[in-house]
């Protein structure tokens, strides 16, 4: 972000006028002694080497000069809703604010200003969220867009859009999303079925999605979850579920009737990819055996099931009437159970999530807290969370935190160049407070200005 000034400043100056790097040069590295300095050479969008930094070498062209700032993987948006965000602060909407700030109220005031979704303004709040993520450090999301036939194919043909226009600075996986439901409602959820059926056929639709929960009965979110998975396996696309939102423990999850589906549609014999579920709150009430039966039913069939978890939308959204509050216990699936798992903004700006700004990192440092993880392992596990965990589980490539040769060359540069002894030497320091000012660097060209 201060790379303008960078250049204007010499000996700060770096000769990355076109954005394409060869070298970022001076930097500390998260897995290195922070007292010392590497250079990170770039081939082909690739890590193609990482040496100690020497003040006697020649500078080449194309080197970012890293001013002992801390490089590190970049971050990514394993779930986001790119149709619905900043609808609180967009001029358009202003007269949809929130009155009681439950669930049923982000559905009402949603679904109005849903009713009011053009081009015009699905691109420009669109275009913002990800032209904010990229400020802070993100190059991947998977990006949700709602289908159905009130907003019919408006929020899809946006995100299509957006994610052309940004291919070169992020990628952005497109999730033709069902929010309404695919068996109940207004002609049994038809139309919403048949706007998901021709979603499905179109190139640059990477993922399909629903959410079960709002089915009105158990039978039709079976139903729901049954016909998304086959929809999914017929078009070769990855499969992304809004699962189990609810906390009562006297109401039992949809998670092994999911996974007994995908069971009966062979979808490891049919190659089928990734899936991931989202939210899934009830999972906390789960006792030991209940973990232990999640792990041998996905390990049994080598399914490819991941979980995300959206704690800051989970927080202000679920409770029950005793006040018990719950969201995914992520790090514990990871360490204890070895499932994998990620956490995500999910929204921005709505009634859903009113707080929050698109900085996955925001997210990371809620989880010091949340799953009270202060360790620098457990830092550096909270960072995988929002880095390379969160592309793994959209099948996204990943870059380690060991950045080593190979590795595409995703990276975000904490601080600007005059921070000084505030500037954040490594992983832990920077999940507890990641700072405001970062450079984000895709296959090795900046894509921050
Ligand atoms: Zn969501």
């Amino acid at each position: 972000m201060n790379h303008a000034r960078s250049r204007a400043s010499p000996p700060q100056s770096s000769d990355v006028s076109s954005g394409h790097l060869t070298k970022v040069a001076a930097v500390r590295l998260p897995h290195k002694p922070p007292s010392t300095l590497w250079d990170v050479s770039v081939a082909d969008g690739r890590i193609s080497s990482v040496d100690p930094h020497d003040e006697r070498t020649p500078r080449q062209p194309g080197t970012l000069n890293g001013t002992e700032r801390l490089l590190a993987p970049s971050l990514c948006h394993a779930h986001i809703h790119l149709d619905k965000c900043f609808l609180l602060q967009d001029p358009k909407f202003s007269d949809l604010q929130i009155e009681k700030g439950d669930f049923a109220e982000a559905m009402e005031m949603t679904g109005k200003a849903k009713s009011r979704f053009e081009e015009e303004d699905l691109l420009r709040r669109g275009r913002q969220l990800i032209e904010e993520s990229i400020t802070h450090g993100v190059t991947a999301m998977r990006a949700f867009v709602e289908v159905d036939a009130g907003v019919q194919n408006k929020c899809l043909d946006a995100g299509l859009t957006l994610k052309e226009e940004y291919a070169d600075r992020c990628e952005v996986q497109i999730c033709a999303f069902a929010q309404l439901p695919l068996f109940s409602g207004e002609h049994g959820g038809e139309p919403v079925r048949q706007l998901m059926s021709a979603a499905a056929g179109r190139e640059g639709v990477d993922v399909l999605g629903s959410t079960p929960y709002v089915e009105q009965d158990e039978d039709r979110s079976r139903e729901d979850v049954r016909w998304i998975s086959g929809l999914a396996l017929d078009h070769e696309k990855r499969l992304d579920l809004h699962l189990d939102y609810f906390l009562e423990e006297d109401k039992q999850p949809l998670i092994f009737d999911v996974l007994d589906i995908l069971k009966e549609r062979e979808w490891t014999q049919r190659n089928g990819k990734q899936i991931t579920l989202g939210h899934c709150t009830r999972l906390c009430r789960f006792q030991e055996e209940d973990w232990q039966r999640l792990k041998r039913e996905i390990e049994i069939c080598s399914l490819p099931v991941a979980f995300v978890g959206l704690p800051t939308s989970d927080l202000f959204m679920m409770r029950t009437p005793e006040m018990v509050r719950g969201t995914l216990p992520v790090v514990e699936m990871i360490e204890k159970y070895g499932l994998e798992a990620a956490i995500a903004v999910n929204n921005v700006g709505n009634a859903f999530t009113p707080h929050g700004n698109c900085d996955p990192l925001g997210i990371a440092s809620l989880g010091v807290g949340l799953y009270q993880t202060g360790t620098r392992l457990g830092a550096e596990l909270l960072y995988a969370t929002v880095s390379s965990r969160a592309k793994a589980v959209i099948g996204s490539e990943t870059t380690s935190l060991d950045m080593t040769s190979g590795e595409p060359a995703d990276f975000v540069l904490f601080d600007g160049p005059d921070a000084g002894w505030r500037r954040r030497k490594s992983i832990v320091e920077v999940v507890y407070d990641a700072g405001a000012t970062r450079q984000t660097i895709r296959r090795g060209r900046l894509t921050t200005s």
